[in-house]
């Protein structure tokens, strides 16, 4: 399982964290639907698509796959947010 503190630790290159990606899809899942910011691996850390705008992410793709295990899930927003408060 990879996190936060492995990436700041040893991803000092860019090559290192374009290569952050499973080395095998073996026990990869489809949980999308609901959405969610942690892998049932343990992982926090997904592949998404996004959109800059100003220098800023001003848009993200909600299907995201797990960096470590490969799940693929469904991206958290602020509305989702709201919607649960
Ligand atoms: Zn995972």
């Amino acid at each position: 399982m990879v996190d936060k503190e492995d990436v700041e630790r040893e991803g000092s290159h860019a090559d290192d964290i374009l290569n952050l990606r499973p080395e095998s899809y073996d026990k990869s899942m489809d949980i999308r639907g609901t959405p969610t910011h942690l892998c049932p691996c343990g992982s926090q850390i997904w592949n998404l698509k996004v959109i800059f705008e100003d220098f800023e992410i001003a848009t993200y793709f909600l299907d995201m796959e797990c960096v470590s295990c490969g799940s693929v899930a469904t991206a958290p927003t602020p509305v989702d947010r709201e919607a649960m408060e």
